[in-house]
């Protein structure tokens, strides 16, 4: 089902703070850097050799995002990987009995995107990734 890890997601609380910790400390390349209005966050891609990471920081207080944080801290939050299509991927899923949070996929920043519940996974949410179906910007 899965092809490959594209990502590893991280929430953070300070966007620049860590772009400057992750690029100018730690080596990475800045890849891409974009506000998600409607999930009212900001997210910035990383170049991490064979993968990316991807740093979410919340741009208000009331988003799952913003909660997520304040409940958890920093930290990993989801690892993305690529699937060849994303409706038979959930589909195969479901019928496994899998705990999913979008039954539906949602366009994301790099293409078509669905949760699985991290209660489903022993802890780490998954992210679904069908690449291409880009967001017009
Ligand atoms: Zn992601």
């Amino acid at each position: 089902m899965f092809n490959r890890l594209d990502h590893v997601g991280i929430v953070v609380s300070d966007i620049d703070a860590t772009l400057k910790t992750y690029c100018e400390q730690l080596g990475f390349k800045l890849l891409e850097r974009t506000e998600i209005a409607e999930q009212k966050v900001v997210a910035a891609f990383l170049d991490g050799g064979n993968s990316t990471i991807e740093l979410i920081s919340p741009t208000d207080t009331e988003s799952g995002t913003a909660k997520y944080l304040a409940n958890r801290g920093e930290g990993t939050h989801h690892v993305a990987y690529e699937v060849d299509d994303i409706i038979a991927a959930l589909a195969e899923l479901k019928a496994q009995g899998v705990r999913l949070i979008d039954e539906t996929p949602r366009q994301g920043v790099h293409g078509l995107v669905a949760f699985v519940h991290p209660k489903a996974t022993h802890g780490m949410m998954i992210e679904l990734l069908q690449k291409g179906h880009h967001k017009g910007q």
